[in-house]
């Protein structure tokens, strides 16, 4: 299989407008060859439409899609080395799992030995040389996901598109199968490109996140740095909860409407918001030396292996290992570390 890592992708000014929308706002970004890149945004944020520029499906209104050096912005589709894995898999029914894996190669005339070692090795990398045989109504949504992978990268491609790829896999199955694309691009060394609005899977798949909003990527990181340092509102509240206060600058920190906090680093604006996790919060025996606060517990939200607590003043969440210790009504000190306190931009 192919391990080209010279192969750099660069999006190079996109703008891509249907009739008088801009679905695409000047996209500029770079996806390392061999990395899991991850397109994450809310529903209509433009994310598929990118992915489709850069699979040769779309034309961008303006701007380039550069691949290791070349301008491939107007290279059809058959013609890039980039393949894409659509949401429906879009298996070929009247075929044995075995054709459906090697159909694009003897479509493209390869050779039959090479086609034959290449389908081989495509149903053995997804486990799934067992059911070579069998047709597509007869395997579960997952084993219909791997044939679409397999189908996809005994093309070799320099890069894998991923649209969706779990929306069709119960929560469970999802999961399992997060971990396994992960094993299964760190194995091949192949860059893949998902475009998904699942926060979860985007954060378990990822070397680099790339967080869309109305056309725009509004930031770009490692899963720890979108997490851990959103740069704004959106950021902070899709990926995962975020307690927002709005906040005025202060001597060494901040002033909300619960209290006053120091900060790790000084905000540029003078009125703007903080954030903070609720993983975050530490509940405390006594008074803290520093960014202390006394709440009350309004609730307690079972979440499986957590706790919430709802808190007043604010309406903090906090999230903790047990509840057992407290009830709705008791009063506890909470510390808001000033290094955990996020200062969110525009
Ligand atoms: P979803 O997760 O719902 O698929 P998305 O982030 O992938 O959303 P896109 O499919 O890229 O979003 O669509 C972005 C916007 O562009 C949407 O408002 C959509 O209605 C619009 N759009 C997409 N394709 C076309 C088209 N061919 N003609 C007109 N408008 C389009």
């Amino acid at each position: 299989m192919n391990t080209n890592k010279e192969k750099n992708l660069t999006i190079q000014n996109v703008v891509k407008t249907f009739g008088k929308v801009e679905v695409l706002k000047t996209v500029n970004q770079e996806v390392r060859a061999g990395e899991f890149f991850t397109l994450l945004g809310p529903s209509g944020c433009g994310k598929t439409t990118l992915l489709r520029i850069i699979a040769g499906l779309e034309l961008p209104t303006s701007g380039k899609v550069i691949l290791g050096g070349d301008d491939i912005t107007s290279l059809p589709a058959p013609k890039r080395q980039v393949n894409m894995v659509f949401q429906s898999y879009a298996l070929f029914p009247h075929m044995t799992i075995y054709e459906n894996v090697a159909f694009g190669l003897r479509s493209r005339k390869i050779a039959a030995g090479e086609i034959q070692r290449r389908v081989a090795y495509g149903l053995e990398m997804m486990g799934l040389d067992p059911m070579k045989d069998r047709m597509p109504d007869q395997l579960s949504g997952g084993q219909k996901q791997r044939v679409a992978l397999a189908r996809a990268l005994v093309n070799e491609p320099d890069i894998l598109l991923l649209d969706e790829p779990m929306s069709a896999l119960d929560a469970k199955l999802r999961a399992r199968v997060q971990e396994e694309l992960r094993q299964l691009q760190r194995k091949l060394g192949t860059t893949f490109i998902m475009v998904t609005h699942d926060q979860d899977e985007a954060l378990v798949c990822s070397d680099r996140i790339a967080v869309m909003n109305e056309g725009q990527i509004v930031q770009c990181g490692s899963p720890e740095e979108v997490y851990d340092y959103p740069r704004n509102k959106f950021v902070a509240e899709f990926l995962g909860a975020a307690n927002l206060l709005k906040a005025k600058r202060c001597e060494g920190g901040v002033s909300t409407d619960i209290g006053s906090f120091t900060l790790a680093k000084t905000p540029e604006w003078h009125e703007g918001l903080v954030a903070i996790r609720p993983e975050w919060i530490r509940i405390r025996e006594s008074q803290p030396e520093q960014n202390g606060l006394l709440a009350t517990i309004q609730d307690i939200v079972y979440r499986g292996t957590n706790f919430d607590l709802l808190l007043s003043p604010g309406a903090l969440r906090v999230r903790t290992n047990s509840f057992k210790h407290f009830k709705v009504g008791d009063q506890v000190w909470l510390e808001l570390p000033a290094k955990e306190l996020v200062v969110l931009g525009e």
